[in-house]
């Protein structure tokens, strides 16, 4: 349930990569794809829109108070976007969305196109929602009543490419860094992006072992190193394979608990995590 909240929060409303997933067999961590949110000043960040965001868009009917409401795309892989058609026809009420995404994905009409006739009755313009295309690395500045967020931005390892985001919210900062590869080649850049966050949102996509090469994910143990090297607070595992069900999730989530020394959380849908 969207509630206002004192103090900086973020919501988990997708915790799936690729495509969402449905049957009792995922009902523990979730079936829908990546969609996370942070209410702060009257203002609602969402971190991609993934088919949790059509859960989000239901609560936000209740909510006529936040009045900003500021979309950050990852990029536009189809789970990463799926939640923004049934998001429109609530959108066009309000007047008052804004997309933020890196300008690779705007180029070409990139989202516009695929967002649209003849994909979907409503454009993104009809629905009056605002595009905000920005460059690579560059920082951005959102007022809210609670003072300015300021976001950072920084191209991500993605089949296609990303872009990573870190959010702070007056003296908590949240760094979502899906989707992601890690590698020799970035993890430095990396670690002084997220360096001090209180949390990292963290492509889990694969289980330890199975990584397959080139796709674009890591794994909960890159998560943790990531942590201990940047010194961040907690590391969020999310972005989910379809292959692996609630039994295999949960195994995977006592090993990790067992060696991450505190901070290790597994998202699954619903969860409100303190920054
Ligand atoms: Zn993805
Ligand atoms: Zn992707």
């Amino acid at each position: 349930m969207l509630a206002v909240s004192p103090k900086p929060e973020l919501r988990v409303w997708g915790t799936r990569g690729s495509f969402p997933a449905a049957g009792k067999q995922y009902m523990r961590y979730g079936g829908n794809t990546s969609c996370f949110s942070v209410e702060y000043g009257g203002c609602l960040f969402i971190l991609d829109a993934g088919s949790g965001l059509a859960v989000l868009g239901e609560q936000l009917k209740k909510r006529a108070d936040i009045r900003g409401i500021h979309i950050f795309l990852s990029h536009l892989h189809i789970d990463h976007v799926i939640g923004l058609y049934p998001f429109l026809a609530m959108a066009a009420d309000r007047q008052t969305v804004q997309i933020h995404l890196d300008e690779r994905s705007a180029e070409g009409g990139g989202l516009s196109r695929l967002i649209g006739r003849p994909y979907w009755p409503y454009s993104i313009g009809e629905a009056g929602i605002g595009l905000s295309p920005f460059g690579p690395g560059t920082g951005l500045h959102i007022e809210t009543d609670a003072g300015v967020v300021d976001v950072s931005t920084m191209s991500g390892t993605h089949p296609g490419g990303c872009c990573w985001y870190r959010l702070r919210f007056g003296d908590k900062s949240a760094a979502y860094l899906l989707d992601c590869e890690t590698g020799d080649d970035i993890e430095g850049k990396l670690t002084d992006f997220v360096s001090g966050a209180d949390l990292l949102v963290w492509d889990a996509h694969f289980a330890p072992g199975k990584v397959r090469k080139g796709w674009g994910h890591s794994t909960w143990e890159d998560g943790l190193r990531l942590r201990r090297k940047a010194g961040a607070g907690k590391v969020l595992m999310a972005h989910y394979s379809n292959d692996y069900d609630d039994a295999f999730l949960e195994a995977q989530e006592a090993e990790a608990l067992a060696v991450s020394e505190g901070g290790c959380i597994f998202a699954q849908e619903g969860m409100v995590i303190g920054l």
